[in-house]
């Protein structure tokens, strides 16, 4: 049973759906958001599996809970309960966030724009003439390339285990995008891994997404996986002397583009990275 917490303290109530949700980050990036700008809303984890996700929908116009982040396995199911799909939510086939416009619900996914905003604030120069690597072709990935992909950057080149896949999402980069293999990662300016490698608690803790050989101290190397907050990957790439970037950019920038879509207002990032580097170190 769906069950959001009734909203008898504060004006509004938004709230992370998925499963498992016990570990979200995001009720504390969006709580300290809303605490930051004095707005009195909550925001909550709520457990949802595929087969509640119409009662979830149902529980949210009938309460009138004002945003949803949504996160696995419901980024695709959702999309059939909702009144509208932004353009990337259709191109991406995936939502991440549900916004209400008038009376209507809307799907978005902010990953990809996320990803770029932390891009962009992390490297501090213009992007138009960079080349970048991402390995991994999921649904990360495609949201990344499909991002890029509005001539941000000079070239995508994407690297993956299964042909296909790495196909389909280079597909939605657009003529600055293509496979590649490990041997163009050499000649890239930027390397993303946005395979779950190195996550912590997982069998591929300790395993790399790259051979480093393929890496040098004149790149920038990004790891998708925010937790560990320095993965082996970053750690190695960090040790050829390169400039690293955890997942953590991504995940606060794509819960500030969700932030800004439920409220109308932007907030500072500072203090939210500091109390998620804290979260997450621990
Ligand atoms: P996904 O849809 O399952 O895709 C995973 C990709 O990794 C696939 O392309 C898969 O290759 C590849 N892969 C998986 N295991 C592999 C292995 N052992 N060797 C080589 N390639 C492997 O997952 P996702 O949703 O894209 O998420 C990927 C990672 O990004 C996760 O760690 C997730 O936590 C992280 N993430 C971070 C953020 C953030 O805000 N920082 C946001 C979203 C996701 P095949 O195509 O061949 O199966």
């Amino acid at each position: 049973m769906v069950e959001f917490p009734e909203s008898n303290r504060q004006e509004f109530i938004a709230a992370v759906v998925g499963k498992p949700i016990t570990h979200s980050l995001s009720p504390l990036i969006h709580n300290t958001a809303f605490k930051q700008e004095n707005l009195n809303w909550g925001y909550y984890a709520v457990e949802v599996s595929v087969n509640e996700i119409s009662e979830c929908i149902n529980a949210v116009r009938e309460k009138n809970i004002r945003g949803l982040s949504v996160t696995m396995p419901l980024k695709e199911a959702v999309i059939p309960y909702l009144d509208g799909l932004t353009e990337t939510a259709i191109k991406l086939n995936a939502v991440n966030c549900v916004f209400w416009d008038g009376d209507n619900l809307i799907g978005a996914n902010t990953d990809g724009d996320g990803f770029v905003n932390a891009l962009k604030s992390q490297l501090n120069q213009p992007l138009n003439q960079k080349s970048l690597a991402i390995v991994g072709a999921g649904g990360a990935a495609r949201s990344v390339i499909n991002s890029l992909g509005k001539d941000l950057v000079k070239e995508i080149i994407v690297v993956n285990r299964s042909n296909s896949k790495a196909k389909e999402a280079a597909y939605l980069g657009g003529p600055n995008a293509r496979v590649g293999s490990y041997e163009d990662l050499a000649a890239c300016d930027i390397v993303v891994n946005s395979t779950p490698l190195g996550m912590a608690g997982t069998p591929t803790e300790s395993l790399l997404p790259v051979p480093v050989e393929f890496l040098s101290a004149s790149q920038t190397v990004i790891d998708l996986v925010y937790n560990p907050i320095e993965t082996e990957f970053l750690q190695q790439a960090k040790g050829l002397g390169a400039s690293t970037f955890s997942g953590l950019g991504m995940l606060i920038h794509q819960a500030l583009l969700q932030f800004l879509l439920w409220t109308g207002q932007n907030t500072s990032i500072e203090g939210i990275e500091n109390v998620i580097s804290d979260a997450v170190g621990r």
